[in-house]
């Protein structure tokens, strides 16, 4: 038996794992208590991880055509339909959709295989659904998609504002870590916002359980209410902002009077108020938010809203203070830093990042290669289908995500994999909803087979180690790239023999001809031999020359990332969902993740205990709504949405709000028959981020 420390392969907050192997067996797993995001917790979802393991279900032979193949012919045929593909259609007719369950490694290689030598833009990410609200309102207003908090911030602070986040059930360890911060500090309080009652209120000093959708008109009105109540930080903006003119002009557009916003928001006026004065009157406020605020037709307008009071207040860039979102994902912030949504190019750098196109082009250029960069940005992942869908893209490679089930408008999205002429699928599992689209199969690794790092919610990179031997024949993601790389000639831009070459490669770049102005840098990282790879301690970015020893609060100096090194108010004026209720689909449909579940439970359905929080799809309903529809709990419902129905059993549930319903992500076809929540939703996309409107359905709901 020996001991090895990696991290956690579900949710963004990267917590530390201590694995006790025994041979060829994960026998156990603990919190690694030297992991400074956990100190030695696990959430249950954790705990379970050796449960979850086993060749049982798993992918362990190439395939194609439906014929299993050895590894040579699957990867000559994938480069070889590639190829062809790109002669009869051009650069642009292929595609890549990846995954925040990727390693950083994995990604660098497919970005820069897509990107810098097929030559297409259209490489996009699972974590379009998850961050990229996030992404675009942090690079419009603090000049980049740079987190400024860490979550010892969230124990430092005097207020903490959970936004459309239920930290409890999505974040666990990171709730266990604010809720002992609260019993050590009687002072703090926490603000909870959010449409539904959940167990993340269980710490809440005050709770606004506020109507779906009306993020941006309560903090526009928090922000009007600051400057009126002269609770601004004047000498803050002046010194380090500009916009708040324009900001608390477009503010006041609406009324701003108390009883106006409640009444849009539908809280209390007085609970209101006294958020409002609570957030004004402390310096140290932490705001910490999630999908509820990403997951929207103007998720980026929401994120600024908040992002706005913070810089009003001058609560930015100090211990325990700052707009914090929270990733789904594990490695959601190492995708965007290697570049891999369709919008970024590489290393943070987007297609017009001042120099980038060429900067990126002479760093992958070799002995006898040039890359060839697209000019501009590609299809962001509900465009990248649609696309699919007319024909313009004819080849896609889908590696370690599941679009058949997670995006909005799911059974279009099968009818276009269906339609598109080359499917190639990596993937770890042999029965997903997925894979009957595949035309070629490629058996990837796994956690706990595979090595590389990943990038926590508060920038923190930490390594995955592969600590068990792959089943069968399945492979390295970097591998499978590298290898199809190599016999399309690109050999030289790929020869790489381990993970942490390409590490050292992306840390490189990010430091390339960056003078400073680029925030993501890890150059100091670029020298490091497969034996400091190896033995990598969790780290926060930048780590460079300046700060080698890692960052663990951004802006500290009140100097932004912007050209002229101040932040940007931005002008927001709310919106409501996109998805509008009708007399046919009168109820509004929030969607999300249950407490011991992770994605489309591939690996947490394994694990028995996992399965006994919530065992079955469920259609949360308010005790009114049941009634009036003649349902009682337990009973079997139907819901009735854009394009496709969901059926489960109701859970009468007080803190549903009257007029909404809510449904768990999880539950596929293969594990019942018409439960993917994706079918319930339009696809309507914020305009920013390209981000999906996945909180805000309308669906009609009748019983069984
Ligand atoms: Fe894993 Fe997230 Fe739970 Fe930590 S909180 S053990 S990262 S699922």
């Amino acid at each position: 038996m020996h001991q090895a420390r990696t991290t956690c392969p579900y949710c963004g907050v990267g917590c530390g794992v201590l694995a006790h192997v025994d041979g060829d067996r994960l026998a156990d797993v603990e919190g690694d208590g030297d992991h400074p995001a956990n100190y030695g917790r696990l959430c249950v979802k954790g705990s379970a991880l050796a449960e979850t393991l086993g060749d049982h279900g798993r992918l362990t032979r190439p395939r194609v055509d439906g014929v299993e193949v050895d590894w040579d012919s699957a990867l000559d045929t994938v480069a070889e339909r590639l190829q062809t593909t790109r002669a009869a259609h051009g650069n642009q007719s292929v595609a890549a959709y990846l995954s925040g369950q990727l390693l950083t490694e994995d990604y660098y290689a497919a970005n820069k295989l897509f990107k810098g030598f097929l030559g297409t833009p259209h490489l996009d990410t699972n974590s379009r659904l998850c961050m990229a609200s996030a992404v675009a309102a942090y690079k419009r207003s603090l000049g980049a998609d740079a987190v400024p908090c860490s979550y010892e911030d969230l124990e430092e602070a005097e207020l903490v504002v959970l936004v459309g986040s239920n930290l409890a059930w999505n974040h666990p360890v990171l709730y266990q870590r604010l809720r002992t911060a609260k019993t050590r500090n009687p002072l703090m309080r926490v603000v909870v916002i959010d449409p539904r009652v959940t167990d993340s209120c269980e710490i809440a000093d005050l709770y606004l359980g506020l109507r779906p959708g009306s993020d941006a008109r309560l903090f526009n009105g928090l922000l009007a209410w600051m400057a009126d109540k002269g609770k601004l930080d004047r000498v803050y903006l002046e010194k380090h902002t500009q916009g708040l003119d324009e900001a608390l002009a477009a503010s006041r557009e609406d009324d701003i009077s108390i009883e106006a916003i409640a009444a849009d928001c539908d809280v209390d006026p007085e609970r209101l108020e006294t958020f409002f004065y609570w957030f004004a009157s402390q310096l140290h406020v932490v705001t910490l938010y999630s999908q509820g605020i990403n997951q929207s037709s103007s998720g980026t307008d929401k994120c600024n809203a908040i992002i706005n009071c913070h810089l009003a207040g001058g609560k930015i860039g100090l211990p325990g203070a700052g707009p914090f979102s929270i990733t789904g994902q594990p490695n959601a912030m190492g995708g965007r830093e290697v570049g891999g949504l369709a919008n970024q190019l590489a290393a943070h750098m987007d297609y017009d990042s001042p120099g980038a196109l060429d900067r990126v082009r002479r760093f992958w250029t070799t002995a006898s290669l040039v890359p060839t960069l697209p000019e501009g940005p590609g299809h962001k992942a509900v465009e990248l289908f649609e696309a699919i869908e007319r024909g313009e893209i004819q080849a896609l490679w889908v590696m370690a995500t599941n679009p058949a089930v997670s995006l909005p408008d799911a059974n279009r999205v099968r009818a276009a994999l269906a339609k598109c002429p080359l499917v190639i699928v990596s993937e770890c599992m042999a029965d997903t909803d997925l894979l009957p689209y595949a035309d070629i199969v490629l058996p990837a690794t796994s956690w706990s087979e595979k090595d590389g790092t990943v990038t926590n919610s508060e920038r923190r990179i930490s390594r995955q180690r592969g600590l068990l031997p792959p089943p069968g024949e399945a492979r390295h993601d970097w591998w499978i790239i590298s290898e199809v790389a190599r016999r399309l000639g690109y050999g030289e831009a790929f020869a790489y023999a381990h993970p942490g070459e390409i590490f050292a490669e992306h840390a490189r770049l990010s430091g390339f001809e960056n003078d400073g102005e680029r925030v993501f840098d890890i150059s100091a990282l670029c020298e490091l031999d497969r034996e400091g790879y190896d033995a990598l301690a969790p780290i926060q970015w930048p780590v460079n020359a300046a700060s080698p020893r890692g960052t663990t609060r951004l802006f500290e100096d009140g100097r932004f990332a912007t050209p002229d090194g101040l932040a940007r108010l931005i002008a927001v004026r709310p919106k409501g969902p996109a998805q509008a209720l009708s007399e046919a689909r009168p109820l509004r449909l929030n969607t999300g993740r249950v407490r011991d579940q992770w994605h489309t439970m591939t690996r947490t359905g394994r694990a028995p205990r996992l399965m006994n929080h919530r065992a079955e799809p469920f259609i949360e309903v308010a005790p009114e709504d049941a009634e009036a529809h003649g349902l009682g709990d337990q009973q079997l419902a139907r819901l009735t949405g854009a394009n496709g129905e969901y059926r489960g059993r109701v859970r009468v549930s007080k803190g549903q709000r009257r007029g909404e319903v809510f449904v768990p992500m999880h539950w596929t076809d293969r594990y019942s028959g018409m439960a993917r929540m994706g079918s319930l939703l339009a696809a309507h996309v914020d305009p920013v981020s390209g981000q999906p409107e996945s909180k805000h359905g309308a669906v009609a709901l009748e019983s069984l």
